[in-house]
Protein backbone atom coordinates (compact mmCIF):
# COMPACT_ATOMS: atom_id res chain seq x y z
CA UNK A 1 0.00 0.00 0.00
CA UNK A 2 2.81 2.03 -0.39
CA UNK A 3 1.06 4.18 -3.36
CA UNK A 4 -2.20 4.10 -1.22
CA UNK A 5 -2.13 8.14 -2.44
CA UNK A 6 -1.51 7.31 -5.72
CA UNK A 7 -4.45 5.08 -6.03
CA UNK A 8 -6.64 7.11 -4.09
CA UNK A 9 -6.29 10.09 -6.03
CA UNK A 10 -6.37 8.29 -9.57
CA UNK A 11 -10.12 7.09 -8.07
CA UNK A 12 -10.62 11.08 -7.20
CA UNK A 13 -9.49 11.81 -10.90
CA UNK A 14 -12.08 9.41 -12.50
CA UNK A 15 -14.96 11.35 -10.12
CA UNK A 16 -13.42 14.55 -11.58
CA UNK A 17 -13.85 13.01 -15.53
CA UNK A 18 -17.30 11.79 -14.31
CA UNK A 19 -18.35 15.61 -13.00
CA UNK A 20 -17.04 17.05 -15.93
CA UNK A 21 -18.87 14.60 -18.18
CA UNK A 22 -21.84 15.26 -16.32
CA UNK A 23 -21.53 19.27 -16.59
CA UNK A 24 -20.85 18.66 -20.02
CA UNK A 25 -23.92 16.35 -20.20
CA UNK A 26 -26.24 19.02 -17.99
CA UNK A 27 -24.73 21.92 -19.89
CA UNK A 28 -26.24 20.55 -23.79
CA UNK A 29 -29.39 20.25 -22.25
CA UNK A 30 -29.52 23.62 -20.06
CA UNK A 31 -32.95 24.73 -21.42
CA UNK A 32 -34.70 22.09 -18.90
CA UNK A 33 -35.67 23.36 -15.90
CA UNK A 34 -33.31 22.42 -12.71
CA UNK A 35 -30.41 21.55 -15.06
CA UNK A 36 -28.30 24.64 -14.76
CA UNK A 37 -27.65 24.00 -11.18
CA UNK A 38 -26.69 20.61 -11.96
CA UNK A 39 -24.25 21.64 -14.60
CA UNK A 40 -22.73 24.40 -12.15
CA UNK A 41 -22.63 21.85 -8.98
CA UNK A 42 -20.77 18.95 -10.88
CA UNK A 43 -18.69 21.74 -12.19
CA UNK A 44 -17.55 22.81 -8.63
CA UNK A 45 -17.20 19.18 -7.53
CA UNK A 46 -15.10 18.70 -10.71
CA UNK A 47 -12.47 21.40 -9.06
CA UNK A 48 -13.11 19.95 -5.58
CA UNK A 49 -12.26 16.35 -6.36
CA UNK A 50 -9.33 17.46 -8.81
CA UNK A 51 -7.80 19.65 -6.49
CA UNK A 52 -8.23 17.10 -3.16
CA UNK A 53 -6.45 14.57 -5.65
CA UNK A 54 -3.91 16.94 -6.35
CA UNK A 55 -3.88 17.65 -2.52
CA UNK A 56 -2.90 13.62 -2.35
CA UNK A 57 -0.03 13.53 -4.00
CA UNK A 58 1.66 16.91 -3.27
CA UNK A 59 4.74 17.05 -1.33
CA UNK A 60 4.94 20.56 0.42
CA UNK A 61 2.84 22.49 2.42
CA UNK A 62 2.65 25.70 -0.05
CA UNK A 63 2.08 23.01 -3.07
CA UNK A 64 -0.87 20.89 -0.81
CA UNK A 65 -2.36 25.33 0.14
CA UNK A 66 -2.53 25.82 -3.06
CA UNK A 67 -4.55 22.68 -4.50
CA UNK A 68 -6.67 23.39 -1.27
CA UNK A 69 -7.51 26.68 -2.54
CA UNK A 70 -8.59 25.13 -5.99
CA UNK A 71 -10.88 23.12 -3.25
CA UNK A 72 -12.36 25.70 -1.97
CA UNK A 73 -13.07 27.08 -5.71
CA UNK A 74 -15.81 24.22 -5.87
CA UNK A 75 -16.54 23.31 -2.27
CA UNK A 76 -17.48 26.89 -1.27
CA UNK A 77 -20.56 26.93 -4.53
CA UNK A 78 -21.75 23.22 -3.90
CA UNK A 79 -23.75 24.03 -1.08
CA UNK A 80 -25.71 26.69 -2.64
CA UNK A 81 -26.58 25.14 -5.96
CA UNK A 82 -27.70 21.59 -4.09
CA UNK A 83 -30.14 23.77 -2.76
CA UNK A 84 -31.22 26.07 -5.89
CA UNK A 85 -31.13 22.24 -7.84
CA UNK A 86 -33.52 21.03 -5.79
CA UNK A 87 -35.65 23.62 -5.85
CA UNK A 88 -36.08 23.75 -9.46
CA UNK A 89 -36.27 19.83 -10.03
CA UNK A 90 -39.10 19.95 -7.02
CA UNK A 91 -41.12 22.36 -8.64
CA UNK A 92 -40.50 24.87 -6.15
CA UNK A 93 -41.66 22.55 -3.28
CA UNK A 94 -40.11 25.37 -0.94
CA UNK A 95 -40.62 29.02 -1.44
CA UNK A 96 -36.96 30.87 -0.94
CA UNK A 97 -37.39 34.35 0.11
CA UNK A 98 -35.13 37.11 -1.33
CA UNK A 99 -32.87 37.84 1.70
CA UNK A 100 -31.95 33.59 2.22
CA UNK A 101 -31.44 33.91 -0.97
CA UNK A 102 -28.72 36.69 -0.87
CA UNK A 103 -27.36 34.28 1.76
CA UNK A 104 -27.42 32.18 -0.74
CA UNK A 105 -25.35 34.05 -2.95
CA UNK A 106 -22.96 35.95 -0.22
CA UNK A 107 -22.21 33.05 2.18
CA UNK A 108 -20.03 31.09 -0.34
CA UNK A 109 -18.26 33.78 -2.04
CA UNK A 110 -17.11 35.07 1.40
CA UNK A 111 -15.74 31.33 1.73
CA UNK A 112 -14.18 31.20 -1.83
CA UNK A 113 -12.32 35.37 -1.10
CA UNK A 114 -11.60 33.44 2.59
CA UNK A 115 -10.02 30.39 1.63
CA UNK A 116 -8.26 32.27 -0.71
CA UNK A 117 -7.09 34.89 1.59
CA UNK A 118 -6.31 32.46 4.86
CA UNK A 119 -2.87 33.20 4.70
CA UNK A 120 -3.73 36.75 5.97
CA UNK A 121 -6.49 35.88 8.43
CA UNK A 122 -6.83 32.59 9.50
CA UNK A 123 -11.09 32.19 9.60
CA UNK A 124 -11.08 29.10 7.81
CA UNK A 125 -7.47 27.86 8.84
CA UNK A 126 -5.98 28.76 11.75
CA UNK A 127 -2.93 26.76 11.55
CA UNK A 128 -1.81 23.86 8.69
CA UNK A 129 1.09 21.47 8.69
CA UNK A 130 1.92 18.00 7.23
CA UNK A 131 1.73 14.93 9.63
CA UNK A 132 1.90 11.29 8.18
CA UNK A 133 -1.01 8.85 8.05
CA UNK A 134 1.63 6.32 8.08
CA UNK A 135 1.28 6.22 4.47
CA UNK A 136 1.44 9.74 3.12
CA UNK A 137 1.55 12.92 4.54
CA UNK A 138 -1.91 14.89 5.01
CA UNK A 139 -2.65 18.25 6.04
CA UNK A 140 -3.60 19.06 10.10
CA UNK A 141 -5.37 22.03 10.69
CA UNK A 142 -7.23 23.69 13.36
CA UNK A 143 -10.74 24.96 12.50
CA UNK A 144 -11.18 28.63 12.25
CA UNK A 145 -14.73 30.36 12.81
CA UNK A 146 -15.53 30.71 9.15
CA UNK A 147 -14.48 26.89 8.51
CA UNK A 148 -17.48 26.12 11.30
CA UNK A 149 -19.51 29.15 10.48
CA UNK A 150 -19.63 27.44 6.42
CA UNK A 151 -19.87 23.76 8.09
CA UNK A 152 -23.36 25.06 9.82
CA UNK A 153 -24.70 26.86 6.29
CA UNK A 154 -23.79 23.16 4.50
CA UNK A 155 -25.99 21.62 7.17
CA UNK A 156 -28.55 23.86 6.60
CA UNK A 157 -28.38 23.40 3.10
CA UNK A 158 -28.00 19.73 2.73
CA UNK A 159 -31.23 19.57 5.33
CA UNK A 160 -33.15 21.74 3.33
CA UNK A 161 -32.63 20.17 0.25
CA UNK A 162 -33.50 16.75 2.00
CA UNK A 163 -36.78 18.17 2.92
CA UNK A 164 -37.52 19.24 -0.47
CA UNK A 165 -36.93 16.47 -2.27
CA UNK A 166 -38.73 14.17 0.96
CA UNK A 167 -41.81 16.93 0.61
CA UNK A 168 -41.71 16.81 -3.31
CA UNK A 169 -41.89 12.43 -2.81
CA UNK A 170 -44.82 13.23 -0.55
CA UNK A 171 -47.18 14.58 -3.03
CA UNK A 172 -45.86 12.80 -6.34
CA UNK A 173 -46.66 9.45 -7.96
CA UNK A 174 -44.82 6.35 -7.39
CA UNK A 175 -42.46 7.22 -10.56
CA UNK A 176 -41.14 10.33 -9.32
CA UNK A 177 -41.52 9.58 -5.96
CA UNK A 178 -38.69 6.97 -6.14
CA UNK A 179 -36.77 9.50 -7.92
CA UNK A 180 -37.58 12.19 -5.37
CA UNK A 181 -36.63 9.90 -2.65
CA UNK A 182 -33.08 8.17 -4.01
CA UNK A 183 -32.25 12.23 -4.55
CA UNK A 184 -33.10 13.01 -0.78
CA UNK A 185 -30.87 10.23 -0.19
CA UNK A 186 -27.96 11.37 -1.83
CA UNK A 187 -28.23 15.02 -0.50
CA UNK A 188 -28.38 13.05 3.57
CA UNK A 189 -24.70 11.63 2.49
CA UNK A 190 -22.88 15.12 2.02
CA UNK A 191 -24.32 15.99 5.61
CA UNK A 192 -22.69 12.67 7.07
CA UNK A 193 -19.81 13.46 5.10
CA UNK A 194 -19.00 16.73 6.72
CA UNK A 195 -20.17 14.80 10.19
CA UNK A 196 -17.58 12.92 10.07
CA UNK A 197 -15.03 15.56 9.22
CA UNK A 198 -16.15 17.51 11.65
CA UNK A 199 -15.68 14.69 14.90
CA UNK A 200 -12.66 13.67 13.22
CA UNK A 201 -13.84 10.11 12.85
CA UNK A 202 -11.75 10.09 9.24
CA UNK A 203 -9.99 6.74 7.81
CA UNK A 204 -6.44 7.73 7.71
CA UNK A 205 -6.81 11.46 8.80
CA UNK A 206 -8.39 11.46 5.09
CA UNK A 207 -11.33 14.40 4.11
CA UNK A 208 -14.73 12.07 3.67
CA UNK A 209 -16.13 15.17 1.20
CA UNK A 210 -14.26 14.38 -2.05
CA UNK A 211 -15.31 10.30 -0.85
CA UNK A 212 -18.43 11.42 -0.69
CA UNK A 213 -18.90 12.92 -3.87
CA UNK A 214 -17.70 9.77 -5.35
CA UNK A 215 -20.39 7.98 -4.07
CA UNK A 216 -22.72 10.94 -4.35
CA UNK A 217 -22.09 10.48 -8.59
CA UNK A 218 -22.73 6.82 -8.59
CA UNK A 219 -25.73 7.34 -7.41
CA UNK A 220 -26.35 10.07 -9.34
CA UNK A 221 -25.39 8.18 -12.84
CA UNK A 222 -27.44 5.24 -11.50
CA UNK A 223 -30.58 7.65 -10.97
CA UNK A 224 -29.91 9.72 -14.55
CA UNK A 225 -29.52 6.04 -15.83
CA UNK A 226 -32.62 4.24 -14.16
CA UNK A 227 -34.93 7.24 -13.91
CA UNK A 228 -33.76 8.91 -16.66
CA UNK A 229 -33.99 12.20 -14.46
CA UNK A 230 -33.04 14.90 -16.94
CA UNK A 231 -35.78 13.88 -19.04
CA UNK A 232 -38.45 13.14 -17.19
CA UNK A 233 -38.39 15.94 -14.45
CA UNK A 234 -39.69 18.21 -14.72
CA UNK A 235 -39.04 17.94 -18.72
CA UNK A 236 -41.93 16.20 -19.72
CA UNK A 237 -44.64 18.38 -17.07
CA UNK A 238 -43.68 21.52 -18.81
CA UNK A 239 -43.44 20.33 -22.41
CA UNK A 240 -46.94 18.69 -21.57
CA UNK A 241 -48.14 21.80 -19.73
CA UNK A 242 -46.90 23.96 -23.08
CA UNK A 243 -47.70 21.91 -25.66
CA UNK A 244 -51.31 20.64 -24.79
CA UNK A 245 -53.55 22.25 -27.99
CA UNK A 246 -55.85 23.12 -24.47
CA UNK A 247 -55.19 26.40 -22.40
CA UNK A 248 -53.78 25.78 -18.96
CA UNK A 249 -54.28 28.15 -16.37
CA UNK A 250 -53.32 27.91 -12.77
CA UNK A 251 -54.52 31.05 -10.27
CA UNK A 252 -54.41 31.25 -6.68
CA UNK A 253 -56.94 31.17 -3.92
CA UNK A 254 -57.37 35.06 -4.33
CA UNK A 255 -57.29 34.37 -8.02
CA UNK A 256 -54.35 35.67 -8.99
CA UNK A 257 -52.46 34.21 -11.75
CA UNK A 258 -49.74 31.65 -10.93
CA UNK A 259 -48.66 29.84 -14.63
CA UNK A 260 -50.27 29.82 -17.89
CA UNK A 261 -49.17 27.81 -20.83
CA UNK A 262 -48.51 29.10 -24.51
CA UNK A 263 -52.31 27.97 -25.60
CA UNK A 264 -53.59 30.24 -22.78
CA UNK A 265 -52.10 32.93 -24.06
CA UNK A 266 -53.68 32.20 -27.39
CA UNK A 267 -56.75 32.41 -26.21
CA UNK A 268 -55.75 35.26 -23.94
CA UNK A 269 -53.08 37.43 -25.44
CA UNK A 270 -52.68 39.49 -22.05
CA UNK A 271 -51.04 36.78 -20.29
CA UNK A 272 -47.46 37.57 -19.90
CA UNK A 273 -44.56 35.93 -17.39
CA UNK A 274 -44.58 40.10 -16.07
CA UNK A 275 -48.15 39.66 -14.92
CA UNK A 276 -48.03 36.72 -12.81
CA UNK A 277 -49.22 37.57 -9.72
CA UNK A 278 -51.73 40.46 -10.89
CA UNK A 279 -55.41 39.63 -11.03
CA UNK A 280 -56.96 37.36 -13.35
CA UNK A 281 -59.68 39.95 -14.30
CA UNK A 282 -56.58 41.98 -15.13
CA UNK A 283 -55.43 39.45 -17.48
CA UNK A 284 -58.50 38.07 -19.17
CA UNK A 285 -59.84 41.23 -19.87
CA UNK A 286 -60.98 40.51 -23.10
CA UNK A 287 -63.59 38.45 -21.53
CA UNK A 288 -64.49 39.48 -18.10
CA UNK A 289 -67.23 36.77 -18.04
CA UNK A 290 -63.94 34.45 -17.60
CA UNK A 291 -63.56 34.94 -13.92
CA UNK A 292 -66.97 35.77 -12.70
CA UNK A 293 -67.68 32.25 -14.21
CA UNK A 294 -64.79 30.53 -12.74
CA UNK A 295 -65.58 32.52 -9.44
CA UNK A 296 -69.56 31.05 -9.91
CA UNK A 297 -67.87 27.91 -10.68
CA UNK A 298 -66.41 27.60 -7.59
CA UNK A 299 -69.01 28.81 -5.30
CA UNK A 300 -71.32 26.37 -7.05
CA UNK A 301 -69.57 23.24 -6.96
CA UNK A 302 -68.96 21.58 -3.66
CA UNK A 303 -65.36 21.76 -2.94
CA UNK A 304 -63.19 18.99 -2.83
CA UNK A 305 -59.97 17.59 -2.81
CA UNK A 306 -59.71 15.65 -6.41
CA UNK A 307 -56.29 16.23 -6.64
CA UNK A 308 -55.67 12.45 -5.61
CA UNK A 309 -57.93 10.91 -8.31
CA UNK A 310 -57.21 13.41 -10.92
CA UNK A 311 -61.18 13.50 -12.21
CA UNK A 312 -63.17 15.97 -12.60
CA UNK A 313 -66.65 15.09 -13.93
CA UNK A 314 -67.86 15.98 -16.88
CA UNK A 315 -70.61 18.23 -15.68
CA UNK A 316 -67.57 19.96 -14.31
CA UNK A 317 -67.52 22.87 -17.13
CA UNK A 318 -68.25 26.08 -18.10
CA UNK A 319 -68.71 28.24 -21.47
CA UNK A 320 -67.68 31.11 -22.50
CA UNK A 321 -67.16 32.90 -25.95
CA UNK A 322 -64.77 35.66 -27.05
CA UNK A 323 -65.10 37.60 -30.24
CA UNK A 324 -62.14 37.88 -31.55
CA UNK A 325 -60.17 40.25 -34.18
CA UNK A 326 -61.74 39.35 -36.88
CA UNK A 327 -65.01 39.83 -35.52
CA UNK A 328 -65.90 36.15 -35.67
CA UNK A 329 -66.86 34.50 -31.91
CA UNK A 330 -65.50 31.82 -30.52
CA UNK A 331 -66.06 29.51 -27.99
CA UNK A 332 -64.52 27.52 -25.18
CA UNK A 333 -65.51 25.02 -22.79
CA UNK A 334 -63.50 25.69 -19.41
CA UNK A 335 -62.82 22.75 -17.27
CA UNK A 336 -61.82 23.85 -13.23
CA UNK A 337 -60.19 21.94 -10.66
CA UNK A 338 -59.36 23.07 -7.72
CA UNK A 339 -55.94 23.02 -6.25
CA UNK A 340 -55.57 21.21 -2.81
CA UNK A 341 -51.92 21.31 -0.54
CA UNK A 342 -51.94 18.87 2.14
CA UNK A 343 -56.02 19.05 2.34
CA UNK A 344 -55.66 23.33 1.94
CA UNK A 345 -57.34 24.77 -0.83
CA UNK A 346 -54.70 26.39 -2.64
CA UNK A 347 -56.36 27.40 -5.83
CA UNK A 348 -57.32 26.00 -9.56
CA UNK A 349 -56.69 25.34 -12.34
CA UNK A 350 -58.50 25.42 -15.44
CA UNK A 351 -57.98 23.77 -18.93
CA UNK A 352 -59.98 25.90 -21.70
CA UNK A 353 -60.84 23.75 -25.00
CA UNK A 354 -61.67 25.81 -28.21
CA UNK A 355 -65.07 24.17 -28.93
CA UNK A 356 -65.87 26.63 -31.81
CA UNK A 357 -66.00 24.04 -34.18
CA UNK A 358 -68.26 21.79 -32.48
CA UNK A 359 -70.05 25.00 -31.26
CA UNK A 360 -70.93 25.98 -35.26
CA UNK A 361 -71.60 22.63 -36.08
CA UNK A 362 -74.22 22.85 -33.41
CA UNK A 363 -75.78 25.99 -34.12
CA UNK A 364 -75.55 24.83 -37.54
CA UNK A 365 -77.44 21.69 -37.26
CA UNK A 366 -79.92 23.92 -34.52
CA UNK A 367 -80.56 26.61 -37.39
CA UNK A 368 -81.21 23.73 -40.25
CA UNK A 369 -83.59 22.17 -37.50
CA UNK A 370 -85.23 25.05 -36.84
CA UNK A 371 -85.01 27.19 -39.79
CA UNK A 372 -86.75 27.10 -43.29
CA UNK A 373 -83.73 27.81 -45.62
CA UNK A 374 -85.93 29.37 -48.28
CA UNK A 375 -87.44 31.99 -46.51
CA UNK A 376 -85.52 32.02 -43.20
CA UNK A 377 -88.42 32.00 -40.82
CA UNK A 378 -89.63 29.00 -38.77
CA UNK A 379 -90.06 25.89 -40.60
CA UNK A 380 -93.23 23.82 -39.57
CA UNK A 381 -92.33 21.37 -37.12
CA UNK A 382 -90.21 24.07 -35.37
CA UNK A 383 -92.94 26.55 -35.54
CA UNK A 384 -95.65 24.22 -33.85
CA UNK A 385 -93.56 23.62 -31.51
CA UNK A 386 -92.82 27.62 -30.44
CA UNK A 387 -96.43 27.94 -30.81
CA UNK A 388 -96.90 25.07 -28.10
CA UNK A 389 -95.11 26.13 -25.75
CA UNK A 390 -96.24 29.87 -26.02
CA UNK A 391 -100.06 28.43 -25.65
CA UNK A 392 -98.87 26.42 -22.56
CA UNK A 393 -97.39 29.64 -21.10
CA UNK A 394 -100.92 31.78 -21.80
CA UNK A 395 -102.87 28.91 -20.37
CA UNK A 396 -100.66 28.99 -16.88
CA UNK A 397 -101.36 32.29 -17.43
CA UNK A 398 -105.13 32.85 -18.77
CA UNK A 399 -104.24 34.80 -21.66
CA UNK A 400 -104.82 34.79 -24.94
CA UNK A 401 -103.50 35.10 -28.61
CA UNK A 402 -104.53 34.72 -32.47
CA UNK A 403 -103.21 32.50 -34.75
CA UNK A 404 -103.38 33.66 -38.50
CA UNK A 405 -103.03 31.24 -41.78
CA UNK A 406 -101.84 33.14 -45.00
CA UNK A 407 -101.25 31.62 -48.31
CA UNK A 408 -100.47 34.07 -51.59
CA UNK A 409 -102.96 34.45 -53.78
CA UNK A 410 -102.52 32.76 -57.47
CA UNK A 411 -99.16 31.59 -56.70
CA UNK A 412 -98.91 29.47 -59.50
CA UNK A 413 -99.93 32.50 -62.44
CA UNK A 414 -96.66 33.85 -60.49
CA UNK A 415 -94.64 30.76 -60.93
CA UNK A 416 -96.13 30.52 -64.49
CA UNK A 417 -95.60 33.85 -65.84
CA UNK A 418 -92.25 35.05 -64.26
CA UNK A 419 -90.72 31.53 -63.71
CA UNK A 420 -89.80 29.04 -60.46
CA UNK A 421 -87.05 31.41 -59.47
CA UNK A 422 -89.10 34.45 -59.62
CA UNK A 423 -91.80 32.86 -57.15
CA UNK A 424 -89.06 31.65 -54.75
CA UNK A 425 -88.12 35.07 -54.86
CA UNK A 426 -91.32 36.35 -53.77
CA UNK A 427 -91.59 33.77 -50.80
CA UNK A 428 -87.96 35.17 -49.41
CA UNK A 429 -89.72 38.89 -49.68
CA UNK A 430 -92.86 38.49 -48.84
CA UNK A 431 -91.43 36.59 -45.46
CA UNK A 432 -88.82 39.27 -44.60
CA UNK A 433 -92.33 41.80 -45.34
CA UNK A 434 -94.31 39.59 -42.83
CA UNK A 435 -91.50 39.51 -40.15
CA UNK A 436 -90.82 43.52 -40.23
CA UNK A 437 -94.18 44.15 -39.80
CA UNK A 438 -94.74 42.02 -36.46
CA UNK A 439 -93.72 42.56 -33.07
CA UNK A 440 -90.66 40.86 -32.27
CA UNK A 441 -92.27 37.93 -29.82
CA UNK A 442 -94.85 37.81 -32.78
CA UNK A 443 -93.67 33.75 -34.18
CA UNK A 444 -93.99 33.73 -37.47
CA UNK A 445 -93.45 30.37 -39.69
CA UNK A 446 -93.59 28.65 -43.07
CA UNK A 447 -96.54 26.17 -43.49
CA UNK A 448 -96.88 24.62 -46.58
CA UNK A 449 -95.44 25.82 -49.88
CA UNK A 450 -96.79 29.40 -49.69
CA UNK A 451 -98.82 28.52 -46.85
CA UNK A 452 -97.57 30.50 -43.55
CA UNK A 453 -99.03 30.47 -39.98
CA UNK A 454 -98.20 33.55 -37.55
CA UNK A 455 -98.75 33.84 -33.82
CA UNK A 456 -99.78 36.49 -31.94
CA UNK A 457 -99.30 35.89 -28.44
CA UNK A 458 -100.91 38.61 -25.99
CA UNK A 459 -103.50 40.01 -28.31
CA UNK A 460 -106.95 39.78 -28.18
CA UNK A 461 -109.29 39.53 -31.47
CA UNK A 462 -110.49 43.20 -32.36
CA UNK A 463 -106.23 44.39 -32.26
CA UNK A 464 -104.75 41.38 -34.02
CA UNK A 465 -107.53 42.73 -36.79
CA UNK A 466 -105.90 45.51 -37.12
CA UNK A 467 -102.38 44.19 -37.22
CA UNK A 468 -103.51 41.36 -39.95
CA UNK A 469 -104.95 44.27 -42.06
CA UNK A 470 -102.08 45.87 -42.01
CA UNK A 471 -100.14 43.15 -43.02
CA UNK A 472 -102.60 42.44 -46.08
CA UNK A 473 -101.94 45.82 -46.68
CA UNK A 474 -98.11 45.77 -46.84
CA UNK A 475 -98.08 43.13 -49.22
CA UNK A 476 -100.52 44.34 -51.37
CA UNK A 477 -98.60 47.87 -51.25
CA UNK A 478 -94.86 46.01 -51.36
CA UNK A 479 -93.28 46.16 -54.87
CA UNK A 480 -91.94 42.83 -55.65
CA UNK A 481 -89.19 42.86 -58.00
CA UNK A 482 -87.35 40.10 -59.58
CA UNK A 483 -84.80 40.71 -62.51
CA UNK A 484 -86.26 44.51 -62.90
CA UNK A 485 -89.74 42.97 -63.06
CA UNK A 486 -92.25 44.23 -61.08
CA UNK A 487 -94.55 41.55 -59.76
CA UNK A 488 -97.95 42.38 -57.77
CA UNK A 489 -98.15 40.08 -54.74
CA UNK A 490 -101.72 39.52 -52.38
CA UNK A 491 -102.38 37.31 -50.13
CA UNK A 492 -105.50 35.60 -47.95
CA UNK A 493 -105.77 35.36 -44.39
CA UNK A 494 -107.82 33.17 -41.89
CA UNK A 495 -107.46 34.57 -38.23
CA UNK A 496 -108.85 32.34 -35.29
CA UNK A 497 -108.03 33.77 -31.64
CA UNK A 498 -108.75 32.38 -28.34
CA UNK A 499 -108.78 33.19 -24.71
CA UNK A 500 -107.91 31.18 -21.75
CA UNK A 501 -110.40 32.40 -18.64
CA UNK A 502 -109.29 29.34 -16.49
CA UNK A 503 -106.03 27.36 -16.39
CA UNK A 504 -108.28 24.13 -16.95
CA UNK A 505 -109.23 25.16 -20.35
CA UNK A 506 -106.54 23.61 -22.82
CA UNK A 507 -105.74 25.70 -25.89
CA UNK A 508 -105.51 22.61 -28.70
CA UNK A 509 -102.81 23.63 -31.58
CA UNK A 510 -104.76 21.51 -34.17
CA UNK A 511 -107.70 22.88 -33.61
CA UNK A 512 -106.74 26.86 -33.85
CA UNK A 513 -104.72 25.23 -37.29
CA UNK A 514 -108.12 23.89 -38.57
CA UNK A 515 -110.12 27.13 -37.66
CA UNK A 516 -107.28 29.52 -39.27
CA UNK A 517 -107.46 26.85 -42.43
CA UNK A 518 -111.72 27.43 -42.68
CA UNK A 519 -110.97 31.44 -42.45
CA UNK A 520 -107.98 31.30 -45.21
CA UNK A 521 -110.61 28.98 -47.37
CA UNK A 522 -113.77 31.94 -46.46
CA UNK A 523 -111.52 34.31 -47.72
CA UNK A 524 -110.10 33.19 -50.89
CA UNK A 525 -113.96 32.21 -51.79
CA UNK A 526 -114.72 35.62 -51.00
CA UNK A 527 -112.14 36.87 -53.37
CA UNK A 528 -108.99 36.56 -52.18
CA UNK A 529 -106.66 39.43 -51.04
CA UNK A 530 -108.55 39.74 -47.69
CA UNK A 531 -109.64 38.29 -44.33
CA UNK A 532 -111.80 36.18 -42.89
CA UNK A 533 -112.40 35.03 -38.76
CA UNK A 534 -113.31 32.08 -37.30
P1 LIG B 1 -104.69 30.31 -54.51
O1 LIG B 1 -104.91 31.75 -54.67
O2 LIG B 1 -105.95 29.53 -54.55
O3 LIG B 1 -103.88 29.99 -53.35
O4 LIG B 1 -103.94 29.88 -55.82
P2 LIG B 1 -102.49 29.29 -55.90
O5 LIG B 1 -102.08 29.37 -57.29
O6 LIG B 1 -101.61 29.95 -54.93
O7 LIG B 1 -102.85 27.83 -55.55
P3 LIG B 1 -102.05 26.67 -54.78
O8 LIG B 1 -101.92 26.99 -53.34
O9 LIG B 1 -102.78 25.42 -55.13
O10 LIG B 1 -100.65 26.65 -55.48
C1 LIG B 1 -99.45 26.77 -54.79
C2 LIG B 1 -98.34 26.75 -55.75
O11 LIG B 1 -97.15 27.20 -55.15
C3 LIG B 1 -98.06 25.38 -56.26
C4 LIG B 1 -96.55 25.25 -56.23
O12 LIG B 1 -95.98 25.03 -57.50
C5 LIG B 1 -96.07 26.58 -55.74
N1 LIG B 1 -95.03 26.42 -54.80
C6 LIG B 1 -95.05 25.71 -53.65
N2 LIG B 1 -93.85 25.79 -53.03
C7 LIG B 1 -93.08 26.58 -53.82
C8 LIG B 1 -91.74 27.04 -53.71
O13 LIG B 1 -91.02 26.74 -52.77
N3 LIG B 1 -91.27 27.83 -54.69
C9 LIG B 1 -92.03 28.18 -55.77
N4 LIG B 1 -91.53 28.97 -56.70
N5 LIG B 1 -93.30 27.75 -55.90
C10 LIG B 1 -93.82 26.96 -54.94
MG1 LIG C 1 -101.99 30.10 -53.00
MG1 LIG D 1 -101.53 27.14 -51.27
Amino acid sequence: MEHLNYILSGILDVVTFLSLGISFYAWRRRNIPGVIPLCLMSLAAAFYTFGYSMELISGSLEEIDWWGKIQYTGLSFIPSLWVIQAHAMTGRELRIKKHYLALLVTIPLLTFLFRWTNEYHGLIYKTMSLVSNGYFDVLLFQKGFWYYLHSVFFFFCAGLSVLMYYRASLRSDDYLRRQFILLSWTSILPFAALLMNLAGWTPLQLDSGPMTVFIIFVLFSYALDRYDMMHIIPLSRDIIFDWIYDGALVVDQDYRLRDFNQAARKIFPLLDQQRIGMDLQAVTEECPEFGRLLKTWDAVNPIADRTDTGKTPAEDVFEFSLQEKDGAAHYFKARPMALFDEGIRIGSTVLISDVTDEKEMLLKLERTAQYDSLTGVFNRSYLLERIQHETSRLERQSGHGVLIMFDIDHFKHINDLYGHQAGDAVLRDLAAVAKSAMRSNDLLGRYGGEEFIAFLPDLALPQAMVIVERLRAAFEEHRFIYQGQAIQVTASFGVTGFHVQDPKDGVAIDDLVQRADQGLYRAKKNGRNQLAVV
